[in-house]
Order: C-alpha cells, then sequence, then structure tokens
C-alpha cells in the first residue's frame, strides 16, 4: 500500500449553477473524492457565469451544502468586471480568462479588456488562462507587461510547450497544467461513428504533439483532469459540446503510466499536490492523505463511477493501482469504492486558516 497526499485538482467545471442534469456540487465532488482528490478548484463557465458577487454567491452557497471535499471557486474574466472581480480575489480560487473560444459566454476577444483584468486583478492571487495558440504568445507578452504571473491551462501543442519552456527559461513567471486525455489520447483516437465523443477544448492532437508533452514533461507543473462533464445524448447529439469527464479516471492512467515506468510517483506527486498547492496558494489539510493499492489491475467503466455525465473516454482501458481510502482531517471518507463522508464537509479553500 502507497500512502500519498490528498490530491489537488485545479481544473474542474462543476455545472452548477445552471446545468445540473451533467453535475452538480454533489456529484462532482463525490467524484473527486473517489478519484483521490481532496481540493478541487472549480471553473465559472456556469449559467449564469461566476463572475459577480451575486452569482459567486450561489455556487458558494451550493458548494458549502453540497461539498464532500474541499473546494475553491474561480471569477471569470468577463468585458465589464475587472474591478468587481478585483474585488472577489480574497475569496476566490483565481481569475480564469477565457482567450479563446470554448463551451459558455466567457471568451474575451478584444485586447482591452485583457488588459483591464491583468491590471485590476491584485498580483498575489492566481490567474488561469485558457490561451491557445498565438493567444498563448499573447498573453506570455502582456503577464510581462503588466507584470502578473499566469497559469497556462490545459497545454496541448508541441508549438505551445517549447514556447513556455522558453518563457520559464528566460524569466517569465508562467507556470502550465496538461490534462490527461492530451497525454494520452491522440486524434487518431477520436470515433468515426461518433465524432461528438471526441469534441474537447483544447481539441486532441497529434503524436506528434503528444510525444513533444512528454519530452518537456519538466516544464509542466500541474496534472489537472480539466473534467468537463456532457452527458453521452449531448456529446452524440448534432451540436455536441466540448469536454470529457477526468475526475475519477486522471489518478488511475498516472499510476498506470508510474507501473510502465514512464512516470515516478514523485512526478505524479509533484504534480497533483505540492504545485497545484504552491500556484494557488492552498493551505494545507491536516491529517489528510490517500492510500493506494499499486499492484491492483482493473478496468475502468462508466458504470462503477459518481459523475452524473454516465461516460468516459477511457471506457475498457485497463488500468494497474487503485485507490483504496481517503482519509480528510483524520476521518475516513472513502473507502473501497464507498463514500462515507457527509455532504456539506468540504470547506471553501479561501476561508480555511493557513494554520488549520
Ligand atoms: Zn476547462
Amino acid at each position: 500500500m502507497i500512502k500519498l497526499p490528498g490530491l489537488i485538482d485545479p481544473h474542474v467545471h462543476l455545472r452548477e449553477p445552471g446545468a445540473t442534469h451533467k453535475e452538480d456540487w454533489a456529484s462532482g465532488t463525490q467524484s473527486g473524492l473517489a478519484g483521490g482528490y481532496t481540493i478541487l478548484l472549480a471553473m465559472p463557465n456556469t449559467d449564469p457565469p461566476i463572475a459577480d458577487e451575486y452569482s459567486y454567491s450561489i455556487a458558494a452557497t451550493a458548494a458549502n451544502k453540497k461539498s464532500y471535499i474541499d473546494f475553491g471557486i474561480f471569477i471569470g474574466a468577463g468585458k465589464d468586471n475587472a474591478l468587481t472581480a478585483a474585488d472577489l480575489a480574497p475569496r476566490a480560487a483565481g481569475l480564469k480568462m477565457y482567450l479563446d473560444q470554448t463551451y459558455g459566454p466567457l471568451h474575451l476577444e478584444n485586447l482591452t479588456f485583457w488588459q483591464q483584468h491583468l491590471k485590476n486583478w491584485p498580483v498575489d492571487y492566481p490567474i488561469a488562462v485558457h490561451a491557445e495558440r498565438r493567444s498563448l504568445a499573447a498573453i506570455l507578452f502582456m503577464s510581462v507587461l503588466y507584470n502578473k504571473p499566469v497559469h497556462i491551462c490545459h497545454v496541448a501543442r508541441k508549438e505551445e510547450i517549447l514556447l513556455i519552456k522558453d518563457a520559464k527559461e528566460k524569466g517569465v513567471k508562467v507556470t502550465c497544467e496538461v490534462a490527461p486525455h492530451h497525454l494520452f489520447m491522440t486524434d487518431e483516437d477520436i470515433p468515426q461513428d461518433e465524432p461528438g465523443r471526441g469534441e474537447v477544448r483544447p481539441c486532441l492532437v497529434s503524436k506528434k504533439d503528444q510525444e513533444a508533452l512528454w519530452e518537456n514533461l519538466a516544464v509542466i507543473d500541474c496534472f489537472a483532469s480539466d473534467h468537463a462533464p456532457h452527458t453521452l445524448a449531448e456529446k452524440i447529439s448534432a451540436s455536441p459540446p466540448p469536454g470529457f469527464p477526468g475526475l475519477e479516471t486522471s489518478l488511475y492512467l498516472y499510476l498506470n503510466a508510474v507501473s510502465e515506468g514512464r512516470l515516478t510517483i514523485d512526478d505524479l506527486v509533484l504534480r497533483m499536490e505540492t504545485n497545484p498547492r504552491k500556484i494557488f496558494r492552498l493551505p494545507r489539510q491536516t491529517e489528510t492523505w490517500i492510500e493506494i493499492d499499486p499492484e491492483f489491475s482493473w478496468e475502468i467503466k462508466a458504470t462503477n463511477t459518481y459523475t452524473r455525465c454516465g461516460w468516459t473516454p477511457f471506457e475498457g482501458w485497463k488500468v494497474k493501482g487503485r485507490l483504496k481510502r481517503v482519509i480528510l482531517r483524520g476521518e475516513t471518507v472513502f473507502e473501497d469504492g464507498e463514500i462515507v463522508a457527509k455532504p456539506g464537509s468540504g470547506r471553501n479553500v479561501r476561508l480555511i486558516s493557513t494554520s488549520d
């Protein structure tokens, strides 16, 4: 049995408010717990988007009542909320800037909006950005111009990881994360008969891109799931929304990579606990750990998951390594596939004191 710290996922979509048929704060945090996480940071592209005091309080109220594990809530950067967002910074997981089109209405096309947020957001609080290809080059330049460190979400392409590598070497304050579907799948995995199941942003990319991510593992600060659940009916519809569920498969894909010798346990802990805690300035959770049986071989099946979306792009994948137990603040909250925690036992990470 291996004992590891509780894992942190800095990038998940829990769909509440607005789309609770896909997920809510209860099912999403149960899914996180079953995946070995004890902290989830939730993205703001809900309906309404989390972009002001009112929408933040809707999400925070639901989260306080329903969460099984600790959580943070991002504020979305909109076209007219730079000052409001900055006021909410101490209570937020961070600011999320959508610089390219994805699911939801928070896309910031105009550079003036980028400027307003970068100028106003307090420097001590994290900024996470969705920035692909040329948007990445642009935000790196502006982060230097306004002296605001940025965290680049779900890096997928060779050109992007190489740019971040060079930026880091030049001393630019940038960190980044990669999602498991970009490390373990390529565009060849998009099902021909149901291509909607392969829709995700950034898209599934080429084998060359995937190889560049593995070759530049040292540049990757975090493994984030980008858990983005949609129902199977939505995924196979005429207009499939982008996104994959990932909370209950990420740890296992990485443990399997450890069993194959592609990663070490230290690589995993650095990117699933140490770095996310540092980058997002998260408090330490006392007496909190997870226990793993590294030898247990099994097959991923959506029927055995807690997420409400009911499918996984990794259906039928054979993996080695299984979560046995999760202990949060000294209490067993998950054991042998069963959730033992009570809803509402999760805390907002911005309200946990650092000495707690
Ligand atoms: Zn996302």
